[in-house]
């Protein structure tokens, strides 16, 4: 089943075609009506006219996060600020909000590339949609709710927090979607096993989109296994108009992002050069179809790597393996590279481990990881403790070279965001 079928198996020939007239039409635009763009493209000595082919577009600057703050809050604005119907900004986990305008295209724009996601895993009109996402300048609700509606779907703006008020809304209306952080997700499991509830018999969820913060495939599976359901990851950023850049489809195997309306480039972070198709580097975004910020290069300082071979699916469009991180987010521990995805997925694929962890930086290079365990599998006994620690400090040991110490924690010591999680404290003297 598709929402767009013509679009999404469109053929390569064919969508390069799309997104060659699409860029060159955007290009024209900046140029003539951002500043911004102008004056970076005369300092290069590059014009519209001198992109000659998809493959020409590595010769454009790179726009990033720092121009974004720069132009705050509206020097990227393409269109008259009376044709915009919408602000949202980024979340702002890393510093200043970044200010993202929509107008009436771009956000029926994102509602159908966000219905085209909730058909990719069979949901239909008769699903009822319960978001528990964060509304407001957060583009991640809003945009899921547009795309929700547009495809006919019951939507409950539930946004996130009070679980017992989640609940009750999940048990009356039968909500069979939801729209959740992956943290929060697992602390929802956490909630309705304390209760002695029991999600399979009790509700009838079929399916969650989780997405907004990194997460590892072991985290995705102790999810569907807690909830009894199919848990589908949803990649989206603010800049990009937020959730239904790219999602999995039913076969979970890397993220179809939708390239009529972006232009996929992966580079190295540190050189800035274009990598070979299927290599690991930072995901750098044009965007193809948007009319109020159109954004050229943008460096997402996230972390993946593009996979080509078809799906089963059917659908053309490529995917993007699982975020490994954010180029940011490296944390380089007594002089290694470590992603804190690493971490959680060692401290996942471990039974004893419980839902919630927290890595803690001091001193000189200090690492301790706390980590929750996990009641039902775990009597708390000091000797099993002990062994559990061993084991998390010998596997970890092997994924990230270095032994940092391991703190055990009975379930619910550690705080539990509502909205994108904290996993690092970093308070390094160094
Ligand atoms: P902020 O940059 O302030 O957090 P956003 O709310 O726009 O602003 O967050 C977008 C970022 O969230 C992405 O760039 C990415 O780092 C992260 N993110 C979103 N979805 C996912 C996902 N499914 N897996 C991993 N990371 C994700
Ligand atoms: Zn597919």
């Amino acid at each position: 089943m598709y929402w767009d079928s013509k679009l999404e198996t469109i053929n390569k020939e064919e969508l390069e075609a799309l997104q060659f007239k699409r860029l060159i039409k955007i290009l024209k635009t900046v140029t003539k009506n951002v500043n911004f763009y102008k004056e970076k493209f005369k300092a290069v000595g590059i014009s519209p006219g001198d992109i000659k082919t998809l493959a020409d577009v590595k010769k454009l600057p790179f726009t990033t996060g720092e121009d974004l703050k720069a132009t705050y809050p509206d020097g990227l604005l393409a269109i008259k600020k009376e044709d915009v119907v919408r602000l949202h900004t980024s979340s702002g986990t890393t510093g200043k909000p970044k200010a993202i305008f929509f107008s009436a295209r771009d956000i029926d724009s994102a509602a159908e590339l966000m219905a085209r996601c909730f058909v990719m895993t069979g949901v239909t009109r008769s699903d009822v949609f319960q978001n528990m996402m964060t509304y407001g300048l957060f583009t991640g609700a809003l945009v899921m709710h547009y795309g929700a509606e547009k495809l006919g779907v019951l939507v409950i703006p539930a946004g996130p927090g009070n679980s017992e008020r989640q609940l009750t809304l999940m048990k009356d209306f039968k909500t069979t979607v939801v729209h959740i952080t992956p943290s929060y997700a697992l602390y929802f499991a956490d909630f309705l096993e304390k209760k002695g509830i029991s999600s399979q018999r009790y509700l009838s969820l079929k399916r969650a989109f989780i997405g907004a913060e990194p997460h590892t495939e072991e985290t995705r599976q102790k999810i569907e296994k807690l909830l009894g359901i199919d848990a589908y990851n949803s990649y989206g950023l603010s800049e990009m108009n937020g959730p239904g850049v790219a999602f999995e489809c039913i076969y979970k195997n890397g993220m179809h992002i939708w390239e009529d309306n972006f232009l996929v480039e992966i580079i190295g972070p540190a050189t800035g050069e274009p990598l070979p198709e299927g290599e690991k580097g930072e995901l750098v975004l044009t965007t193809l179809n948007r009319e109020a910020m159109p954004l050229i290069r943008y460096r997402t300082r996230d972390i993946t790597s593009i996979i080509s071979e078809p799906c089963k699916c059917g659908r053309t469009h490529r995917r993007l393996t699982r975020i490994a991180g954010r180029t940011d987010d490296m944390l380089i521990v007594r002089g290694v590279n470590i992603f804190p995805q690493q971490i959680e997925k060692v401290l996942m694929s471990i039974p004893g481990v419980g839902k919630n962890y927290l890595i803690k930086l001091e001193g000189l290079d200090e690492m301790t990881i706390q980590a929750e365990f996990d009641l039902s599998v775990f009597d708390g006994q000091v000797e099993h403790l002990v062994q559990l620690q061993n084991q998390i400090v010998n596997k970890l040991n092997s994924e990230i070279l270095i032994k940092p110490k391991v703190e055990i924690l009975p379930p619910g010591s550690l705080a539990v965001s509502e909205g994108k999680a904290k996993r690092v404290i970093d308070n390094r003297t160094i």
